[in-house]
């Protein structure tokens, strides 16, 4: 989508850190980050938030976890712990909405979320 910030990342059109990238994924810094680590896994189709997986991109959700899991040892956060974090519309926090999953690591986190 033209007016989407991850969509502009993903193209190169804004400059980021991308830090990991396959054929349907890319993962970043976050700008604002919550934790010591604090990385945004993206998936490169535009698809608007969780309310939009179905059967045709449920397998998306899987390969995120299988990265995520990649880049929790690669930042050494797998051995204390990590959270996962997706989310979706206005009450969830969504304020980006390309779908995207916070990798959060480095400090004990507490639940639950405010
Ligand atoms: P949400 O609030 O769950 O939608 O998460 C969006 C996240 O994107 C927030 O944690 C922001 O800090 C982050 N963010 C927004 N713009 C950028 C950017 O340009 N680069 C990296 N992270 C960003």
């Amino acid at each position: 989508m033209s007016d989407c910030i991850f969509c502009k990342i993903i193209n190169r059109e804004i400059e980021s850190k991308i830090i990991y990238e396959d054929d349907y994924v890319v993962a970043f810094p976050d700008i604002n980050p919550q934790a010591p680590v604090h990385l945004l896994i993206v998936p490169k189709a535009h698809i608007d938030s969780p309310l939009d997986i179905d059967e045709r991109n449920k397998e998306l959700v899987g390969h995120v976890y299988v990265i995520a899991k990649k880049l929790a040892k690669q930042y050494e956060i797998d051995s204390k712990g990590y959270r996962i974090v997706s989310n979706c519309g206005d009450d969830g926090g969504q304020t980006v909405h390309h779908i995207h999953f916070h990798l959060l690591g480095g400090r004990f986190m507490t639940w639950p979320p405010g």
